[in-house]
């Protein structure tokens, strides 16, 4: 298995974005029946190519949300009351209303290994990423339209669904 090679995910993003963009919107309003077997399909491969621990650019580039489960559960682990913990890491999104890292890199990434230094209680939402083969695939199709933008293991993903629905 190759690193990930983040130079070349971004130029590959940039020369494809409005393709697999308007392909995933298209796939959303029109999904084909045979959809959710395709990507399970697609994970697989993807999987068997991609290596998330040379990459680690979710955690350096986005924030996860995290939920009052999420929060409680690792202020305890770090031995803080959870209103100092979102004091200290996190700001409410005003869109969304959603709690978010205040700062990038996330401030649990490891920079030097690119591991998560709270794995074991890590927010729901990581735990989930990249969300590839999460039902129904439509209600997650707006997210990895955004998502292929910083996930070589998503834009693989839809590049492999927009081949295979090629023919
Ligand atoms: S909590 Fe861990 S898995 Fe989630 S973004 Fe931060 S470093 Fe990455
Ligand atoms: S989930 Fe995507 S962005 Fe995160 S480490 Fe894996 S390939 Fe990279």
């Amino acid at each position: 298995m190759q690193p990930v090679n983040l130079k070349k995910h971004k130029k590959n993003f940039q020369q494809n974005k409005r393709k697999l963009r308007h392909f995933i919107t298209r796939t959303e309003n029109n999904p084909p029946q045979n959809l959710e077997l395709l990507s399970k399909k697609k994970n697989k491969e993807v999987w068997a190519e991609i290596n998330c621990i040379s990459c680690a650019n979710c955690c350096k580039g986005m924030s996860p949300t995290y939920t009052f489960g999420d929060i409680k559960r690792i202020a305890s682990h770090l031995g803080m009351r959870p209103k100092d913990f979102k004091e200290k890491w996190l700001y409410r999104d005003k869109k969304e209303n959603d709690w978010m890292n205040k700062s990038r890199p996330c401030q649990f990434l490891n920079l030097k290994t690119n591991k998560c230094t709270i794995y074991e209680v890590r927010p729901a939402d990581c735990a989930g990423f990249p969300h590839l083969v999460k039902t129904p695939i439509t209600d997650y199709m707006h997210v990895h339209k955004q998502n292929i933008e910083y996930c070589p293991a998503t834009l693989l993903f839809v590049e492999k669904i927009y081949e295979a629905m090629q023919h």
